[in-house]
């Protein structure tokens, strides 16, 4: 009911909404291709960009008109190898992208079909293999059955191994045989096994293998080079939408996002980076913690993935707004660093010197070094539990590329960094954790500890789009600033497409109890076509809480772990966190209103708006509700609101703040230098889930260093047994 409501509001605003002339340039100029396909319209429902790059338009071809050409982006300039592509023989019918599940036998995504078979009516589909691709290749046979069609009907590959794909035989090509992969030779193990090739298990990966450690990295997503909207700036928010990305909805309503995908967060977030600084250390990790380690890790990763983010005209107005709200400095100095009471000019994993803003992640510190033998890491390999013999982790239990199950063994240990979410999930399925939960799924308990999963962080934030009267390129931050009084650390994004993207992955739009899988399937042809032309007229004003009192708990459901766990935030259940929203509302609203935003956010409506919307879009075209100066969305209640409204309005507007903390945190779940898992051996976390606390500004930089400080203590305290063991 709820949601065929929501589908008519939606339709509305798309019929009435003009077509925008001007989608302007908002993204920096690139060199274009046409990419010569010519599918059924639009382009980007089909694979196209043979050469690579991304699909930014589309002109009309083929008989009459009546399909579509895409135009790409040339692909990347970062220096990545140019990828390999393949036609892989198999005919199915068209267009070969719906079956995509079963072209590409030798990995890679499809970017072109061509006709085949009889008077070419099928399609064989040309694959891209993406360069230096981890997971190791299959052999392929055809197994010479031919039987009806499709070939996964029947069984086929009588040399064993998975079926990938069929082409047609017999008669007219009316019957099909099989294309079969024999199951490749498995890895057998390694020293150190890395469970997840995210923020923290690349650059733990990275600093081991430096320090010639046997190092073994499962990353259960895909290749980073697979996704190649991964790769800019430009398509970041998109990126969300996409296979890199996991939408796990938490039992509060509200949509979280986490990463599948080698190189994780790093490779579907805004880039910024920023270190904490060393009070934050003392009071989270203890005596313990070796600070100045910590921040050598810190500069090796931003030496090898950040540059200052670039001065811009939108970056200067927000640089003097924090200044007439009195929380920065006219000059901000570029900083790895934040600081507590002042502004700085962030760090950012995209490189906004270059033409492109091309993306360095995590996955990078892999691909850089796929030439170490002592390096290896596999994509599609999700590890399923821990195995233990006395309380010492000894292997994984793994799923393979081919779905089959083998047991992996770590000689020197295993190292979990699989996020805030996965990671105590992994913990319990493997029997670490309340011994009533591990009852209830049946697994044998290894170690009692009721911590796990406990203490869940999802950021307390408050994020305002507001419309502004022109558009400019994406901006993503620029310069920051931090609060300790307020306890807010202040950033901006602007333009681009990040309102209409996080509108779709969070359908914040109406209240959490309504946001259905269902509503944003209704809503994304909308949000990405005529209502994106609206929506990306909004720039971002974002308050980051430094504390978030509301705790959760993330448990497993079941002991397969690919079923994702069940999540619960308790955004705004501890009263202070309502505080902090009314605190940094009037902030947001100071930084609204100042004279150096006045010409850009003054707009009363926007005109070409003509139709009923959901409550929270109403002020678009009615203007502030409230006698603030912009228009505010989710728009604020009516005026005059009382505190009971405000109160409302929080709660029905909220969002996951993508930041994710605590699930298995230092002194509870695990403990020692080296993130030892409490009660085990050789079993160590360096995720997100050993923060305490949240970090008070965005956490990558610290979590992808906590990962390489863990790194490198490990390394060196190999060393050191080798060498006792010498003497
Ligand atoms: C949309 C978005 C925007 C963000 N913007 C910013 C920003 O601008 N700046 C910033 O500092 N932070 C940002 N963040 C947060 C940041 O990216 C994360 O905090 C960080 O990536 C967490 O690091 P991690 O190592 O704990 O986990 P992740 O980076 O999530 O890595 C975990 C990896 O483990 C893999 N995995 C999980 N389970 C298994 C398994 N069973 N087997 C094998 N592999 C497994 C996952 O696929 C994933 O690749 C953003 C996050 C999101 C989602």
């Amino acid at each position: 009911m709820t949601s065929s409501r929501n589908i008519r509001l939606f339709l509305c605003l798309a019929a009435s909404v003009s077509a925008d002339s001007d989608s302007g340039s908002i993204w920096p100029p690139s060199d274009v291709y046409w990419d010569g396909q010519c599918t059924a319209c639009p382009a980007k429902l089909y694979s196209h960009c043979s050469r690579g790059g991304v699909l930014v338009g589309e002109r009309s071809c083929g008989f009459g008109g009546m399909y579509c050409e895409g135009k790409c982006t040339e692909p990347l300039l970062s220096g990545a190898p140019e990828p390999t592509l393949y036609w892989d023989g198999q005919c199915t019918a068209c267009p070969a992208s719906l079956y995509a599940d079963s072209h590409c036998a030798l990995g890679g995504t499809i970017v072109q079909e061509r006709g085949c078979g009889p008077a070419h009516a099928h399609c064989e589909a040309k694959c891209r293999l993406p360069p230096s691709t981890p997971t190791p290749q299959p052999e392929l046979y055809w197994d010479g059955q031919c039987k009806a069609c499709p070939a996964r009907l029947y069984s086929h590959c009588s040399q064993g191994g998975t079926l990938v794909g069929d082409r047609g035989c017999g008669f007219l090509h009316v019957l099909c045989e099989g294309h079969c992969a024999k199951p490749a030779p498995a890895p057998e193990g390694a020293d150190w096994i890395i469970v997840g090739g995210g923020a923290s298990g690349c650059t733990a990966a990275a600093a081991l293998a430096d320090a010639g450690e046997d190092v073994l990295v499962l990353e259960r997503g895909y290749s980073d080079l697979d996704v190649p909207k991964t790769e800019f700036a430009n398509t970041w928010p998109e990126v969300v939408n996409t296979k890199a990305a996991q939408n796990i909805r938490w039992n509060d309503g509200t949509w979280g996002a986490v990463a599948n995908v080698l190189g994780g967060g790093t490779e579907i977030n805004g880039g910024l980076y920023i270190e904490e600084e060393p009070e934050y250390f003392e009071k989270n990790f203890g005596q313990d913690f070796n600070t100045s380690q910590f921040y050598e890790s810190s500069r090796w990763v931003a030496e090898q993935l950040a540059e200052p983010l670039q001065p811009s005209s939108y970056g200067h107005r927000f640089v003097r707004a924090l200044h007439e709200a009195k929380a920065g400095s006219l000059d901000p100095k570029p900083s790895l660093r934040m600081s507590s009471n002042s502004s700085w000019v962030a760090y950012s994993t995209f490189n906004t010197t270059e033409r492109t803003w091309s993306r360095r992640g995590a996955g990078d510190l892999l691909h850089m070094r796929s030439d170490m033998t002592n390096l290896r890491f596999y994509t599609n390999y999700q590890v399923m539990k821990i195995n233990f013999e006395n309380g010492r982790a000894t292997s994984v239990q793994v799923q393979n590329n081919f779905k089959e199950t083998v047991t992996l063994a770590a000689r020197k240990g295993v190292i979990l960094a699989a996020g805030a979410i996965f990671t105590p999930q992994l913990l319990q399925v493997s029997g670490i954790g309340d011994p009533a939960l591990l009852r209830d799924l049946g697994v044998p308990e290894v170690v009692s500890n009721p911590d796990v999963g406990q203490n869940f962080v999802d950021r307390n934030i408050l994020n305002f789009g507001v419309w502004s009267s022109e558009r400019g390129p994406l901006n993503v931050g620029y310069a920051m600033a931090s609060n300790s009084s307020s306890q807010i650390t202040f950033e901006t994004e602007a333009w681009g497409k990040v309102a209409s993207s996080f509108a779709i992955a969070s359908l914040a739009l109406v209240p959490p109890d309504q946001r259905t899988e269902l509503l944003r399937k209704t809503m994304t042809p909308l949000f990405e076509g005529p209502i994106a032309h609206v929506m990306d007229n909004m720039i971002q004003f974002v308050a980051l809480n430094h504390q978030t009192f509301s705790r959760g708990s993330v448990t497993a459901v079941s002991t397969d772990a690919r079923k994702p766990p069940s999540v619960t935030a308790n955004h705004l259940k501890d009263p202070r966190d309502l505080e902090q929203k009314f605190t940094a509302m009037a902030a947001l609203q100071e930084l609204i209103e100042s004279q150096a935003m006045a010409d850009l956010v003054g707009a009363k409506s926007f005109s070409g708006v003509n139709a009923v919307v959901p409550v929270y879009l109403s002020c678009i075209q009615n203007g502030p509700q409230t006698d603030a100066k912009a228009i505010i969305v989710p728009c604020l209640p009516d005026a005059p609101a009382s505190r009971e409204q405000y109160i409302e309005y929080f709660r029905k507007t909220t969002v996951s703040s993508y930041h994710y903390f605590s699930t298995a945190s230092h002194g509870k779940v695990i403990d020692g230098p080296e993130f030892t898992v409490k009660g085990t051996s050789n079993l160590h976390v360096v995720d997100a889930s050993v923060f305490p606390n949240p970090t008070r500004v965005n956490p990558q930089g610290t979590i992808m260093a906590m990962g390489h400080y863990i790194g490198t203590l490990l390394a060196k305290k190999e060393k050191a047994r080798q060498l006792t063991e010498m003497v």
